[in-house]
């Protein structure tokens, strides 16, 4: 089996947001929409040991998707390999699938009337592509790959790493592993 899954190493994060900015690209998403924010906290420490703390986030393809399960239509569509995506055709925009998503991945194409959200770039994917943010972030600070492969890279930094998942308690099960340190300093 394949299980696609994301891994953030937040001590290679420098902030810069070249992975928001490639997404929108790639995604042509209107300007009041982003996929793949990055979170800054800080300065935090005392001079001189001061640094900014940096958090990618994304969508979670969570492997129990609270989306999946709120949508009445069946446009929330989860696939073998774990990736969750919205079949357009399929979307009513009425918003449960924003509602449930505990991650806030979810938004309002209001050009289009869907809920959208990324989708890993499925396409890319199975085209062999790293999704693009992953192609765009120089400080390879977001790591994509079947970690049901032990050989891949996703594999090898959660097995080899501690790593830590957001909101895991709500049993979501999400497949973005973060490894946590301080900002830019991998
Ligand atoms: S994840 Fe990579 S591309 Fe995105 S802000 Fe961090 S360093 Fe930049
Ligand atoms: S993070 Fe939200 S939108 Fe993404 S799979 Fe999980 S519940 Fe669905």
């Amino acid at each position: 089996m394949t299980r696609y899954a994301m891994v953030m190493d937040t001590r290679r994060c420098i902030g810069c947001h070249s992975c928001t900015v490639a997404c929108r690209t790639w995604n042509e998403l209107p300007t009041d929409m982003i996929y793949n924010p990055v979170l800054t906290d800080g300065p935090v420490g005392v001079y001189p040991n001061v640094h900014m703390n940096h958090m990618p986030l994304i969508c979670m393809h969570c492997d129990n998707p609270a989306c999946v399960g709120a949508c009445p239509t069946g446009a929330s569509q989860q696939d073998a390999d774990g990736i969750v995506w919205v079949e357009d055709a399929k979307c009513i925009g009425c918003k449960a699938c924003i509602q449930s998503c505990p991650y806030n991945a979810r938004h309002m194409n209001h050009e289009l009337g869907v809920a959208a959200k990324c989708n890993f770039c499925k396409d890319r994917v199975r085209e062999g592509k790293e999704p693009h943010c992953v192609k765009t972030c120089h400080q390879r600070a977001r790591i994509f790959g079947d970690l049901d492969d032990p050989n891949s890279d996703v594999s090898r930094l959660v097995n080899s790493l501690a790593t830590v998942r957001l909101l895991e308690e709500l049993d979501t099960d999400p497949q973005v592993y973060y490894i946590i340190g301080l900002g830019g300093q991998g």
